[in-house]
């Protein structure tokens, strides 16, 4: 069963004026029910600007992004979000709770069932204790497990990430890697994540997907576990 069908998606910035700037042009791949896709590719080669368009934060130039057979206008509810930089996407004057809240009301879940999901996705990354406590009380890791926590209290089909553990230390990256991993075979969700770094990718993937600087050539690549060899 496909969740997302991307199809000769190009993106072109600042289109029609001397600015413009091609920053991916005719990619294609689908994504697979349950499957963990990563997107690698170089510096500039356009990752993030797809994940925009998958996600729909974006609109593309050319091409379509099919979302369980829907065709995408804007970022739909069953669409979870992680980006690289926790420390801009919690608000530093709300508890960690409440972070997690605020789009959960945004989405008029009703609030007893709020505290629930709160709960629930604290429980998930293993922060059971921290929604009383303030994002800056808490370590880089942490934040951002709160930030993924976020994302799954919206019980998402499909998680996009944007190299989310960029900006921690090796062994909270290694730390998260394992997490992820635990909460995609947890709650059967479907993940694609974008990186630049091709050990995460083979550690994570079912499945990469490599752009490579233009023209964005996409070439797949399936991970070997090193049991079936
Ligand atoms: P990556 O995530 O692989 O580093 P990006 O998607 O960030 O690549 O960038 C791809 C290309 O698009 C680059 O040439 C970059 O300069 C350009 N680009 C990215 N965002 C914008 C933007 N908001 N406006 C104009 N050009 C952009
Ligand atoms: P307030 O108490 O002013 O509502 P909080 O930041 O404490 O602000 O809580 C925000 C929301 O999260 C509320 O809807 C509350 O019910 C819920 N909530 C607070 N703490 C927790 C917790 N530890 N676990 C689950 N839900 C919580």
């Amino acid at each position: 069963e496909t969740v997302l069908a991307v199809d000769g998606l190009r993106k072109i910035y600042n289109e029609g004026t001397d600015q413009a700037n091609l920053a991916i042009d005719d990619v294609s791949f689908e994504v697979t029910k349950g499957e963990f896709v990563c997107i690698v590719g170089p510096s500039g080669a356009g990752k993030t600007t797809l994940l925009r368009c998958i996600s729909g934060l974006a609109p593309a130039s050319r091409g379509s992004v099919m979302f369980e057979g829907r065709s995408l206008t804007s970022v739909p509810d069953e669409l979870g979000l992680v980006f690289q930089d926790y420390s801009r996407s919690l608000y530093p004057w709300f508890t960690n709770a409440r972070n997690i809240a605020l789009p959960l009301a945004a989405r008029r879940i009703p609030k007893a069932e709020r505290a629930e999901r709160i709960q629930d996705a604290l429980d998930s990354v293993a922060l059971s204790q921290v929604g009383k406590m303030y994002p800056w009380e808490l370590s880089g890791g942490m934040q951002q497990r709160v930030a993924i926590a976020r994302s799954l209290s919206y019980r998402p089909e499909l998680l996009l990430m944007d190299e989310p553990f960029a900006s921690v230390d090796a062994q909270t990256r290694f730390d998260l890697e394992d997490l992820i991993l635990r909460v995609r075979r947890e709650r059967e969700i479907t993940v694609v994540l974008v990186t630049h770094d091709i050990d995460e990718a083979i550690y994570l993937s079912d499945r990469i997907v490599v752009l490579s600087q233009s023209p964005s050539v996409v070439k797949e690549i399936v991970p070997v576990a090193l049991g079936e060899v």
